[in-house]
């Protein structure tokens, strides 16, 4: 059945960190961390809605920029959020540049930026016409609850340490609707923009004596269905999907808890495999996992597939070495728990 997220990361295991999350059924995607994104197309770059970033390292921030210039003179909002400190890291940025002449666009592009902190949530906004002039912050928000929440889907935070704070993500879909087409057609209901509308009210929890009004077909006008009625049909709810992302960590005990409550049961986890278990003590040294802890934390977590990136280049050119420890590590892991 057809996920409806589409992940994938930006650049290669070596290079910049960056998770490019795709809607499957509309021109919109989700961002987690910002490096270096040249690779992505201007086109994908003006989907992204949301980004998430986990800290503010060089290799995790520097696409600030290319972001900023792919949306300027465009009407957008954009929502960024990261962890303590993050506010003032995107004041720094947009303070580095001469915004004279953005008072002439006529679109609007606003920046609405969250940092989450232990004791709670800043938020402010900014916009580009009164030159990304820093807003207000708004009082400290709940730290609990969802970072970020839509009727199909929502984004968790955890902090976790690294060097510095850094965050975990988890995006979760509440659930699945896959529309049958069999059923579609034996109703003789033509495809269409309707069944945008149909998804918007499953979501959205409306009563199911609703009625909902298809398109019309290409015999004629359209129909009336009571929304559960027509959900019983041509609708069959699954699970939702469940991503998560975890990157620059270090292995405490306090990480591990933290890690697995985010990436408890996921469909896909991102997880970073810096170092071999050989250099541990590099990695621990540098608050990196190495590829045997996040095969561990994979198993441990219940992730059904996991996928390893920002490999330190000491490992160049040795890519199987590093996922086949990080898989036996799972393997073994989910054999000792009797999974
Ligand atoms: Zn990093
Ligand atoms: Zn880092």
């Amino acid at each position: 059945m057809p996920p409806r997220f589409l992940p994938r990361l930006v650049n290669d295991p070596y290079d910049d960190p960056g998770l490019f999350v795709p809607f499957q059924f509309a021109r919109r995607a989700l961002l987690f961390d910002l490096g270096d994104n040249a690779r992505l197309s201007p086109r994908d770059v003006l989907k992204i809605s949301h980004v998430f970033v986990t800290h503010t390292h060089m290799d995790h921030f520097v696409g600030f920029d290319r972001l900023l210039r792919c949306c300027l003179g465009r009407e957008k909002e954009l929502f960024l959020f990261g962890p303590p400190g993050f506010i003032g890291n995107v004041e720094g940025k947009l303070a580095g540049y001469t915004w004279d002449l953005v008072e002439r666009f006529s679109a609007r592009l606003r920046l609405h930026l969250t940092e989450l902190r232990p004791e709670g949530r800043i938020h402010c906004a900014c916009e580009c016409r009164q030159r990304f002039r820093p807003g207000a912050k708004s009082a400290s928000l709940p730290v609990e609850g969802p970072l970020h929440a839509e009727p199909e889907f929502q984004v968790s935070a955890v902090l976790l340490r690294h060097s510095t704070p850094c965050l975990g993500f988890a995006l979760t879909e509440r659930f699945g609707v896959n529309i049958l087409k069999t059923e579609l057609e034996a109703l003789g209901l033509p495809p269409g923009r309707w069944l945008s509308r149909f998804k918007a009210a499953l979501y959205a929890g409306t009563d199911p004596g609703e009625e909902i009004e298809t398109d019309s077909g290409p015999g004629g006008s359209s129909r009336r269905f009571g929304l559960g009625e027509l959900s019983g049909r041509i609708a069959r709810i699954t699970a939702g999907q469940k991503i998560a992302y975890v990157t620059d960590v270090c292995d405490t005990p306090e990480n591990r808890s933290a890690i697995l409550a985010l990436a408890r049961d996921a469909d896909l986890l991102f997880i970073e495999a810096a170092f071999l278990d050989r250099d541990r003590d590099q990695a621990a040294a540098k608050h990196h996992l190495t590829a045997r802890q996040a095969g561990e934390i994979a198993a441990l977590a219940g992730a059904r597939r996991f996928t390893l990136f920002h490999f330190s280049p000491r490992y160049e050119g040795r890519q199987a070495e590093i996922l086949a420890e990080a898989q036996q590590a799972y393997e073994e892991t989910i054999g000792r728990s009797g999974g």
